[in-house]
């Protein structure tokens, strides 16, 4: 069968652009953007996908505690009439959001060769690698008084890495053993091949010239200042005396992910929240590029957030100029994950899009595409409520030098030529989501 040249972009790329009546919709697998990160592995669309792919009993029964906790939130569920004055501010942006989404799952449904595409996108490889059970605890054992002791063995596959970070050592196949303390430490892969890590017998795959800072201590607001370490000018230096100010090698895209607090007993259970001023000592301005830098926050749909972000964090970020843009979470069927109306429930999540140190009269700026209008992300959801990767997809509306510095803070991922900061970013280099390729 012919095959359009939009859906062999998309077989590449994984992202399909839907462009009608002015309404902007891309459906995203996130798999195939992720894969452009790794040279040596594939990620695993089962192990990605678990929540849709029907044959694993842990997918089934994650999908039953939610659908009990749905049925539930609808028993409690009030009519309109009863509704605070916040939840009905909420209520008001919802209705102008519903719209919108409707119209872009519209757009997103009736394009025929994408659809036919979705339940391929779930299936599991030929041969299912057995996979281990046992998931590392980063945060609890980060929690620890041993933490500070922890350290993460680097394989390259090439003898010849100078070191002067970390004790080294021959590994077994002629390559080089780099040690590293795990926590609160930069750590960063510098080839450009994907390299196997290994800590307390569990593998981790760290794609071409990523690094990260794994923190351990969150308890109090001022452990966020950890962030600091990351500031430009402070790389290599952490645990030191901190200075500022060397912003030409600041970050051009910054994606954000914080732990909202937000009722949900099954969020708290997953990791620790922190009440929303916290959020105000992120040194974000001080994190972003001289010549500007595209910001992506991830909000909830509570009313209180989105104010306190509109009036107070965006400010103190020095974050202007946003969008807002929404994510759509679709089943492998096309239809979506929930209703659009159950209240505490929604299939979409919002992403807010802004700038920082962007100068109108800016000749210095390489040029990009300022991002001026509200765009539908649609995507399959992965596990624990995983985000979609958003590089590839802005990369056109990120300010300054190319190729783009890029960094996400409280990540759960790396990729290639990105900074990842949090409290557990190792956590789905597991290689049980990996398969070699
Ligand atoms: N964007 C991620 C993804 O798509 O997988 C999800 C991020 S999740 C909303 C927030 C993360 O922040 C969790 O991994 C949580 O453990 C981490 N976190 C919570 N408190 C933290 C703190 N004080 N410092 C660093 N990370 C923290």
């Amino acid at each position: 069968e012919e095959m359009s040249d939009e859906v062999r972009s998309f077989l590449d790329t994984g992202i399909y652009r839907l462009v009608r009546d002015g309404s902007k919709v891309v459906f995203l697998d996130p798999v195939r953007i992720l894969n452009h990160s790794y040279s040596r592995f594939w990620v695993s669309p089962s192990a990605y996908y678990s929540r849709s792919f029907e044959t694993t009993t842990a997918a089934l029964k994650t999908d039953a505690v939610e659908d009990s906790r749905i049925l539930k939130k609808r028993k409690r569920t009030r009519a309109p009439r009863d509704l605070n004055e916040s939840e009905r501010a909420a209520e008001k942006r919802h209705q102008e959001a519903r719209t919108f989404l409707l119209n872009a799952h519209k757009v997103f449904l009736e394009a025929a060769e994408l659809q036919a595409l979705l339940p391929e996108l779930v299936k599991s490889e030929v041969s299912l690698p057995t996979r281990r059970a046992s998931e590392q605890k980063f945060i609890q054992l980060g929690s620890l008084w041993q933490a500070p002791l922890y350290e993460i063995s680097l394989c390259f596959r090439n003898k010849n890495l100078s070191d002067d970070t970390g004790g080294y050592r021959l590994g077994d196949h002629g390559g080089t053993i780099i040690v590293h303390q795990l926590y609160n430490n930069l750590i960063c892969n510098e080839t450009n091949e994907d390299v196997e890590a290994e800590f307390q017998s569990n593998h981790y795959i760290l794609p071409s010239r990523s690094c990260f800072h794994m923190t351990t201590e969150f308890r109090i607001k001022s452990d966020l200042r950890q962030v600091r370490n990351l500031v430009p000018g402070n790389l290599h230096k952490s645990n030191q005396t901190l200075s500022f100010a060397h912003s030409k090698d600041g970050f051009n895209f910054i994606v954000i992910d914080p732990p909202w607090e937000n009722g949900s007993a099954c969020q708290k259970a997953m990791y620790p929240t922190l009440p929303n001023r916290n959020f105000l000592y992120l040194p974000v301005k001080e994190l972003a590029h001289e010549e500007g830098a595209l910001v992506a926050l991830w909000t909830t749909n509570r009313e209180k957030l989105r104010i306190f972000v509109e009036n107070e964090l965006f400010p103190a970020w020095g974050v202007t100029k946003f969008v807002l843009s929404y994510w759509l979470k679709v089943k492998p069927d096309g239809s979506l994950i929930g209703e659009l109306d159950l209240f505490h429930h929604r299939p979409y999540e919002c992403l807010l899009l802004g700038y920082i140190n962007l100068q109108n009269d800016d000749s210095r700026a390489m040029p990009f595409e300022y991002l001026g209008i509200n765009q539908v992300i649609v995507s399959i959801p992965g596990d624990y409520s995983r985000k979609p990767p958003l590089g590839q997809l802005l990369k056109d509306h990120i300010p300054g030098p190319k190729p783009a510095k890029c960094i996400e803070l409280f990540a759960r991922e790396l990729g290639a030529g990105w900074t990842s900061w949090g409290n557990e970013p190792l956590h789905f280099q597991d290689s049980k989501y990996f398969v070699e390729r």
